[in-house]
């Protein structure tokens, strides 16, 4: 690391410490003893996505993003959820601490999150990951939800009263689609 303010090639170590997930040193130049701060973080090894049909696929953090963002469109989420799931996933994913995740399993974590985040994002992804083969698949993952949601203690309000219109919707698109 160059100094800062004379660009001379090397600082001596005058204090480090752990912050967080890196470390930050304090250091100062050898040449113009101006001080400067840097921080050391871990680079987590790359990642790749086992496709359905066995393909390899760097993770790809603003797919997952995109993803995540489609479903979550027009949704009543605060400001940087989306981002901060996004992030929350990744760093599940790395924690696995696997080279390669079939994208079934990076699928499966993002649709139990977004099921506690928001329902009908949930559906949304479902409706896409799932390829449901037909409206009937659908309704009855909705069922089930509904079911389970009523199980716990969940309160009523987070049961949003858009689901029909949500749902005739996403029957219509896969009408459509299957024309
Ligand atoms: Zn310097």
């Amino acid at each position: 690391m160059n100094c800062p303010y004379c660009g001379y090639h090397d600082s001596k170590v005058i204090d480090s410490r752990g912050v967080n997930d890196g470390i930050r040193r304090r250091r100062q130049c050898l040449s113009c003893s101006s001080r400067f701060t840097t921080y050391e973080r871990l680079q987590p090894a790359s990642l790749f996505v086992i496709k359905k049909d066995e393909r390899r696929e760097e993770f790809n953090r603003n797919k997952l993003l995109t993803g995540i963002r489609k479903a979550c469109e027009k949704r009543p989420l605060p400001t940087g959820a989306v981002d901060k799931l996004a992030d929350d996933i990744e760093a599940e994913l790395y924690q696995l601490g696997k080279a390669e995740i079939p994208s079934a399993v990076i699928g499966d974590i993002v649709m139990e999150r977004l099921k506690s985040l928001d329902y009908i994002a949930y559906i949304r992804f479902a409706s896409v990951y799932r390829e449901f083969a037909d409206i009937t698949a659908l309704k009855q993952e909705v069922d089930t939800l509904v079911s389970s949601d009523a199980e716990t203690s969940r309160p009523t309000s987070q049961l949003p009263l858009l689901l029909n219109e949500e749902l005739e919707a996403l029957a219509k698109s896969h009408r459509r689609s299957r024309k």
